[in-house]
């Protein structure tokens, strides 16, 4: 079922979530493992993540030097799969413009379709780490809304090859990010939004958002998006800040605030267990008043820590 479908067969707030493939090396198992726990939850659907191939440079037995290109993190088409048939649930991979090439990514679109994905989120990708700012594939897509009118063309039965005539129609129902605090390279917050916008008009079917940690800045953001004419559902990407370390790094690599209450609080722990506490209760607290605020889903990074999103949820369901 599509995303939009969901959202609008909804009695309540719905709970999705978000989850990174394993490492190369590891088993599926390991998916299962971290999802098991969350299932009790009933999820609507489970966004599995896309990782691009890093460049390395790695030395050859005869002492030489070659480029090669290295996926850590493979298999989300695959994981999508493996997850709606193992639990019967909907999921919705990541698709992104950075290594694709546009017939690269027709084909990853002819093979979820033909696995009956029905949903994808559409973004850009972030720069290759060797890479200083965000460079397209030969071939590839510049930003987000290129790649979405490739999936909305492909609805139509549109295919990069003329020839097709009458081609098969896909289905994808193409959900698109947002930022409440700006994207990172975005000359404006005004800017942002309109490229948003642009996005919404090309046919985005929903926006989800980075996190935030501020419910304030969610809902002026919600309220922009209106006032601009941005009518589809906004889902709150959601996060728990855990630990420290992430006071600084948060903020420096997704361009979020962290509120003085949040930062002071977890500033006077002094172990890891007392700050996961404290995140708990403060996420806890976010998605009560987002449920409040009438958000159709609240959407939980769940990045490798299963154990505090479930905390988070047993207490908001
Ligand atoms: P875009 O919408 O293309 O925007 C990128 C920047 O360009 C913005 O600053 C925007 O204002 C600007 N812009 C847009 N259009 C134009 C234009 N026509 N002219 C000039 N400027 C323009 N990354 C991954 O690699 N894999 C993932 O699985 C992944 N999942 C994510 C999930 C969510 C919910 C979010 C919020 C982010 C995710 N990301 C992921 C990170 C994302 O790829 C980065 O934030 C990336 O830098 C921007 O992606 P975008 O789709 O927002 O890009």
């Amino acid at each position: 079922m599509k995303i939009t479908e969901h959202i609008q067969q909804a009695k309540d707030t719905l709970i999705s979530f978000e989850i990174l493939p394993p490492l190369k090396g590891k088993d599926i198992s390991s998916i299962y493992n971290h999802l098991n726990p969350l299932m009790e939850f009933k999820p609507s659907w489970i966004n599995v993540t896309y990782h691009r191939a890093d460049t390395m440079i790695k030395k050859r037995n005869d002492g030489t030097f070659e480029k090669v290109a290295v996926r850590k993190r493979p298999g989300t088409v695959g994981i999508c799969a493996a997850i709606m048939n193992h639990y019967q649930v909907d999921a919705a991979p990541h698709i992104i413009c950075g290594g694709f090439t546009k017939s690269d990514t027709e084909d990853a679109l002819i093979d979820l379709n033909f696995l009956g994905i029905r949903n994808v989120l559409v973004l850009r990708g972030d720069a290759a780490k060797n890479e200083t700012h965000f460079e397209p594939e030969i071939g590839g897509h510049r930003y987000a809304i290129d790649l979405l009118k490739q999936v909305k063309n492909l609805n139509r039965g549109i295919y990069l090859d003329d020839e097709i005539i009458e081609g098969g129609k896909t289905d994808f129902c193409a959900g698109v990010a947002g930022y409440p605090e700006t994207h990172f390279e975005a000359k404006s917050y005004e800017e942002d939004l309109q490229r948003l916008k642009e996005k919404a008009d090309a046919g985005a079917d929903y926006i989800m958002t980075q996190m935030f940690f501020d419910n304030k800045k969610f809902f002026k953001f919600v309220e922009d998006c209106k006032s601009l004419g941005i009518n589809i559902p906004i889902i709150p990407g959601l996060k728990p800040l855990i630990n420290k370390k992430q006071l600084s790094v948060l903020p420096k690599i997704f361009n979020v605030e962290i509120p003085h209450d949040l930062s002071n609080a977890i500033l006077q722990t002094t172990n890891d267990a007392d700050a996961e506490k404290i995140g708990i209760e403060w996420l806890v607290q976010q998605c009560k008043e987002l449920k409040a605020f009438g958000v159709p889903v609240l959407h939980f990074y769940t990045l490798g820590k299963p154990q505090t999103i479930y905390n988070v949820v047993k207490e908001i369901v």
